[in-house]
């Protein structure tokens, strides 16, 4: 597949050109898979059974995988698997060793070298766990981790210490004693189903959950969290929508990172959640040569509303272990979010956070818009650099008398 991220003279087009070509929609395309029929590829049963999950399968269909890919594959079952479906391996360019949808799947040997300020569970959620399988960190809200399964395997996973359990974490959640747990304390009013993803339950088993935590009164609000979206467009189903609708309020946070995740197929699969009344919202990651990129983060929130997905988080990557050579800085992070904010449509703007190290929760960073406050002004700054003055007493009150001074707006 052509790389629309890197064009075929290897020269850079005019980025509002590149802009257009990233965020054309196509179809992923059958690749390999073209004898298959139709009733099957579009079956998520039968995308989840034809998964590529060993070193020899990549390899045979992509001769290209490098050494480093190898070695990586090799050891990706001790660590956090390697698994993708066929459809989102129809994604990946092989002749292109920095395609940022192969980065993302594919096990590099850089996984197995760990810093000592990584961590396994970088987001400090063992640590808050009352129960197994449930994350009680805020007070009015909590983590249902539902399973320990994907459809594929993000090599920078948060999770990865559970997921997939490679690594023997030996997860069990206890939906009974999760649920217990939550009619019990009146004080959680939001439940954010995750894991592992909870869209690989069957329709049966996730209305049975479902129900039982809406039956719980002071449950104002179910979330899912899911990559199933763009990893496996064929599970998100008419029945599972309809099935979906009858829990409402009931929001679902999808996972992408690039647009050319973003194609006719995961278009629809949004269009039908959408359409059951779903709101629905993205988290992306920030990750080297994928997303870390003005150019390419613009196109993918515009591109995401256009399947009818508000971009919610960009994620500085935690410092989970093994991750370095997929972490992008913080200072690349603002540098793009200043190319966002004011350049495009507000929905289309995520709001850049940190999970803080150890369990701090969110701690959002945003470029500095506020330049200084003093006594009778706050200093602004605009998306396009230009200074602007709010005239304001230090404690908030307006002024009794007009500020000293204000001058005209100027260009820094
Ligand atoms: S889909 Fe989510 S939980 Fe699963 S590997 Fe990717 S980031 Fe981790």
């Amino acid at each position: 597949m052509k790389d629309d991220n890197s064009p075929a003279n290897g020269e850079e087009p005019p980025s509002d050109h590149r802009l257009q070509l990233l965020k054309e929609f196509h179809s992923a395309g059958r690749g390999f898979w073209r004898d298959v029929s139709d009733a099957d590829w579009n079956n998520w049963r039968w995308q989840l059974k034809h998964r590529i999950t060993t070193p020899e399968q990549l390899q045979r269909l992509m001769p290209t995988l490098t050494p480093e890919e190898f070695a990586g594959a090799k050891l990706a079952n001790t660590k956090l698997a390697l698994a993708i479906t066929p459809y989102f391996f129809n994604l990946i360019d092989p002749a292109d060793e920095r395609c940022p949808i192969r980065r993302q799947v594919i096990p590099r040997i850089e996984e197995t070298r760990a810093a000592p300020w990584e961590m396994s569970d970088p987001c400090g959620e063992d640590s808050h766990s009352p129960v197994p399988g449930l994350v009680h960190r805020y007070p009015d809200r909590v983590l249902f981790l539902v399973t320990d399964r994907c459809a594929a395997y993000c090599r920078y996973c948060t999770r990865s210490r559970l997921v997939s359990n490679a690594s023997g974490y030996d997860f069990h959640p206890e939906f009974d004693k999760q649920i217990e747990y939550i009619a019990r304390h009146p004080e959680i009013r939001d439940v954010l189903l995750s894991g592992g993803d909870p869209l690989l339950l069957s329709d049966d088993k996730l209305e049975n959950l479902l129900g039982r935590l809406r039956a719980i009164p002071h449950v104002e609000f179910l979330r899912i969290g899911s990559r199933i979206p763009t990893f496996l467009p064929q599970r998100i189903t008419p029945e599972l929508c309809a099935m979906l609708k009858k829990f409402h309020p009931l929001f679902m946070s999808i996972h992408s990172n690039h647009p050319r995740e973003l194609t006719t197929e995961v278009r629809d699969a949004t269009g039908c959640l959408a359409d059951a009344g779903i709101p629905l919202g993205n988290q992306s990651v920030l990750l080297k040569h994928v997303n870390d990129d003005a150019t390419v983060m613009k196109a993918l929130v515009q591109k995401l509303l256009m399947c009818r997905v508000k971009p919610y988080y960009l994620y500085q990557c935690d410092l989970i272990s093994g991750s370095a050579h997929l972490r992008a800085s913080v200072r690349k992070g603002i540098a793009i979010m200043a190319q966002l904010r004011g350049h495009t449509t507000g929905y289309a703007v995520p709001q850049y956070v940190i999970d803080a190290p150890g369990g701090g929760g969110k701690v959002p960073i945003n470029p500095d818009y506020i330049l200084s406050r003093n006594a009778d002004r706050v200093l602004l700054r605009n998306y396009e650099g230009k200074i602007f003055e709010y005239p304001e007493a230090p404690d908030g009150t307006p002024l009794s008398s007009p500020p000293e001074e204000i001058v005209e707006p100027e260009l820094v």
